[in-house]
């Protein structure tokens, strides 16, 4: 278990070295992002080992570890609360690129991103409900593909350009789940490249938008943004980290 802590710690730190440190320009596609001037970070193959675990698959960070951990490290999101619900339709073929383009179902956040999605999740819990994540981090990569098959702005970050602020691991899109796990009506299915789709769009009953609400109010509370074309789309305010385009590692 000590030699576990130990190999976590040392990879933080490499981490830190590798992806704390460097800066760019960037502007996502999110209309209220805050323009930064981080620079484009180079693929690591360190960071791959950065999720290996074995049996279990998951075991929770203590608050000393995570609290010992960079803000700017790239964090498995179940190993700081288990209690949310994976959906990662990336690693499906459940997507609209149609392919299964995440080897395993792991969701990676910035520590600082994770820590506050688990504020989110703690607070929605008070009100019955938990937070299911669709996308986490996305390798830039990942995100080539999605423009070349949807190369609108409004709905994907132009990965020559910019990208999107998942591939820097500070962006989630989630949904809200019931008690029993069933999700919560939010008028359109997640990707849904539509206007019904838009936090603008009203002409949904009551209780949807009253759901959109819910998650938006929830979700702004814990320091995240939205975007206007997606109610599934949050990103993190303070998210001056680089963008990323290393792999996962999986089981
Ligand atoms: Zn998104």
């Amino acid at each position: 278990m000590l030699k576990t802590k130990l190999l976590h710690f040392f990879i933080a730190g490499i981490l830190f070295l590798t992806y704390g440190c460097q800066s760019s320009t960037e502007q996502t596609k999110d209309p209220i992002q805050i323009q930064d001037t981080l620079s484009q970070a180079k693929t690591s193959h360190k960071i791959d080992t950065v999720s290996t675990r074995s049996e279990p698959r998951i075991s929770l960070l203590t608050n000393q570890e995570l609290n010992n951990l960079p803000d700017s490290s790239f964090v498995e999101l179940l190993t700081v609360d288990s209690t949310f619900v994976l959906d990662m339709k990336y690693a499906t073929p459940d997507n609209f690129l149609k392919s299964k383009v995440y080897d395993c179902d792991k969701c990676l956040l910035r520590v600082k991103v994770a820590k506050a999605l688990a504020k989110a999740q703690k607070a929605f819990a008070d009100q019955g409900y938990r937070i299911k994540l669709f996308d986490c981090y996305r390798p830039l990569d990942v995100q080539k593909r999605m423009w070349a098959l949807m190369p609108d702005k409004r709905y994907v970050g132009n990965p020559y350009q910019n990208g999107s602020v998942h591939n820097k691991g500070a962006a989630v899109d989630l949904t809200l789940v019931d008690a029993e796990g069933k999700e919560v009506d939010m008028g359109t299915s997640f990707d849904h490249f539509g206007r019904e789709a838009h936090h603008a769009y009203t002409n949904l009953p009551q209780e949807t938008l009253q759901n959109r609400k819910l998650l938006k109010q929830g979700m702004e509370s814990a320091g995240f943004l939205p975007i206007t074309s997606e109610w599934w789309h949050y990103f993190y305010q303070n998210n001056r980290f680089p963008v990323a385009n290393f792999k996962p590692a999986c089981p």
